[in-house]
Parts: structure tokens; C-alpha cells; sequence
């Protein structure tokens, strides 16, 4: 008997949010902070709807964010910024102009950027990431996939950067308001997806988008690792990190200790708890990884069920399951959580860095279409 992906949602779900439409665009080019200025100008209403959610969360969720105010999260904000100026300066300019742009005040996008940090993870963000090698695919094509799941409320302020930096590789990539982008490829043919991960030893350092970030402009795999591992780092995702060539990565990173974990079965998933023994010596609350621990065991059984098959329509599927619903690898709200608690999927990608496309569905994927993008170095 076929392993069949569970394609429909077991019930009725009214709230978790999808759209037909294709995501926003915004293309950008020039120097760090001429990209930020484009950007901040562009998706101005989105960069300030997200800052007016956070600020909102602060002032109502002060004692579970373990931040009270706005001013105090700034505060602390500012510790994690001589570490960034220090290491990717560069990053640090594109979110001044960013900040430009959308006139605002540049403090303001600091603490967005530096939000897990702040709230020692508290929001706790879900994702899914995988990757099938040529020797898997029905075609021989690459295929990166990822779920990216996150606060409803931030569902209206995805969008995409094409960027084609002056001195930089140009890249195609997801994000949100006004965060720095993390997930997507690059010219030079490296891909990466993140998936938080909950190390036990944060510390003050760069934050974690700024170490994503300066991996879409690697031009090597093990540029892109080395970047992942910045020495400075406060903490750590799970970097999936591929080539165009075939050669799959999930890099485990904590403050201050990694696991390289290869794809050598040409299959490679990662969810958000540790897979390597010795990172789970620094992981909290595994007790509250379960969900994610099934994601990745389903997803990884669908995937070798469907070896020598896999193609981008499969692959769409496996990222539509739903087994475990609402937790499932299509994640879907589960209304008796609290707000802040509340997650769903609210884009899925699918990348063929063959063709430097990347697929996007914007919403939960067993219900939004996906659209078609293509970067052009
Ligand atoms: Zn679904």
C-alpha cells in the first residue's frame, strides 16, 4: 500500500488565514543601506503594522514576554547591537536605511530583529524545512521545501525581497515586516531555511537574524556554515543549508556549540528540536517539542516513501499533511490557545534551484495555491 499524505483538515477551521493571491514583491538593488531604503519605503504600511502588533503584545503580555515595556525592550535591544556592528555591519545599514524609509525610528526595528532574544523565545515559532536530493526527485531536480509558521497576526505583513546587492550575490527570500530576510537562495546556488531550535545557553551576542542573514550572501557551502556559526552568536537556529550541486546540511547552532548533520541519504527534514545527542544536552522544554518531533518523523516517512518520485507536486502535498491536526506539518490554529500561543503555517515554499524558482503559497498550503517566482541575477 502507498503512504498517502492526509490531504484535508479533519475539521472545519474558520480562523487559520490563506490567500489566492501572490505574495508581494518588492525588488531592491544597490548597497546594504540603499536595499534597506527600497525596502522600508515599499512595505512601509507592513513594517509599521508589524512594530504597532509587538508594541501592542508588549503592553498586554508584559509578564510573559518578561519584557514590561517598550522602552525597556529597546533598552535591551541596544546590548545586542555593538555585537552586530561589529561582526555584519553590513546588515546593521541595511536596517538603517529600512528604517528610513518607512520613517521610523531605527530603535524600533532593532527590537523587532531582536525579538527572540528579548523574549527568551517565549513566542514560540514552528516551521518545517526539507530537502530532496537529484538522486531522489522524479527528475533529478533539487527540491528545497519549508513551512513557515508563525503568529497569525503577522500574516498580512509577508512578503518577498529580489535583491540584487552591489557587492553581494543577488537572492530571492521570505520575510516579514520589518525583519531582515532569512529563508530563501541565492545566485551562487545556496539555499537555506531556519527552524528555531531552543538552546539553554542564549547569551548576549548577534542576534539571530543578523547570523541568517549574512548566510544568503555566501557564496560556497562552507562560507554559508561559517556563517551560520558566527563566533559572536546569542543563540542558534537550525540552518538547512543546500547547494545547488546536491550537497544538503541541517547545521543544529546554540550560543555556543553546532552539530553538521549531512543529508547523505539525499532526504534531510528538520523541525524545531534538536536531532544531534549532544545539542540536546542544551535544549529546554523538550517536553513541549513533541508536536514538533512528529512533524519531522512524518515528514521524513512520507519523503522516503515517495523516493525516486518526489517532485514539486508531492512535495506540495507532504507540506499539506495534517496528521497530528492542528500541530501537523500544515499548521493550523488551535483556537483554545492563548493569542500569543497561536500558530499557523503562513507561507509555504518550495525552491528548485535549477531554475532559481521559488514557489510560494501564502497561508496554510492545503488551501492557498502557490505562485511562481523566478530571481534573475
Ligand atoms: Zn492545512
Amino acid at each position: 500500500m502507498n503512504l498517502s499524505p492526509v490531504p484535508t483538515a479533519p475539521e472545519t477551521d474558520s480562523i487559520s488565514r490563506f490567500s489566492q493571491e501572490p505574495l508581494p514583491v518588492v525588488y531592491v538593488q544597490g548597497t546594504h543601506r540603499e536595499m534597506g531604503y527600497q525596502i522600508g519605503q515599499h512595505r512601509r504600511a507592513a513594517i509599521h503594522a508589524m512594530l504597532a502588533t509587538y508594541r501592542r503584545h508588549f503592553d498586554n503580555e508584559g509578564e510573559r514576554l518578561r519584557i514590561n515595556s517598550w522602552r525597556e525592550a529597546t533598552l535591551h535591544a541596544r546590548k545586542y547591537l555593538p555585537f552586530a556592528e561589529e561582526s555584519v555591519p553590513q546588515y546593521v545599514e541595511e536596517l538603517q536605511g529600512m528604517a528610513e524609509g518607512a520613517g521610523m525610528d531605527f530603535n524600533d526595528l532593532l527590537v523587532l530583529n531582536c525579538m527572540e532574544a528579548l523574549t527568551e523565545d517565549a513566542l514560540h515559532r514552528g516551521c518545517t524545512s526539507l530537502a530532496v536530493a537529484p538522486e531522489v526527485t522524479a527528475d533529478g531536480t533539487l527540491l528545497v521545501g519549508h513551512n513557515e509558521d508563525w503568529l497569525p497576526d503577522d500574516f498580512e505583513t509577508v512578503y518577498l525581497v529580489h535583491a540584487r546587492p552591489a557587492n553581494e550575490p543577488a537572492y530571492l527570500a521570505i520575510t516579514y515586516g520589518g525583519l531582515l530576510p532569512n529563508i530563501g537562495f541565492n545566485a551562487r546556488g545556496i539555499a537555506q531555511c531556519c527552524d528555531s531550535v531552543y538552546p539553554n545557553d542564549a547569551r548576549i551576542g548577534v542576534p539571530r537574524i543578523f547570523v541568517s542573514r549574512a548566510v544568503l550572501a555566501a557564496r560556497t557551502l562552507d562560507e554559508a556554515i561559517r556563517a551560520a556559526l558566527n563566533r559572536r552568536r546569542a543563540a542558534g537556529y537550525n540552518h538547512l543549508i543546500v547547494h545547488a550541486s546536491g550537497e544538503m546540511y541541517n547545521v543544529e547552532v546554540s550560543a555556543a556549540d553546532f552539530q553538521v548533520i549531512y543529508g547523505d541519504e539525499g532526504l534531510l527534514v528538520h523541525t524545531n528540536h534538536y536531532t544531534a545527542r549532544r545539542m540536546r544536552a542544551v535544549e529546554r522544554s523538550s517536553e513541549d517539542l513533541i508536536a514538533s518531533r512528529v512533524r519531522y518523523n512524518r515528514t521524513l516517512r512520507l519523503l522516503r516513501s515517495h523516493a525516486g518520485r518526489l517532485d514539486n507536486q508531492s512535495i506540495q502535498t507532504i507540506l499539506a499533511d495534517h496528521v497530528n491536526f492542528p500541530r501537523s506539518t500544515c499548521n493550523h490554529v488551535e483556537i483554545s490557545d492563548n493569542p500569543l500561543d497561536r500558530q499557523q503555517t503562513i507561507a509555504s515554499l518550495i525552491m528548485d534551484l535549477a531554475s532559481n524558482t521559488l514557489h510560494v503559497a501564502w497561508g496554510t498550503p492545503c488551501r492557498a495555491s502557490y505562485h511562481s517566482y523566478r530571481l534573475e541575477a
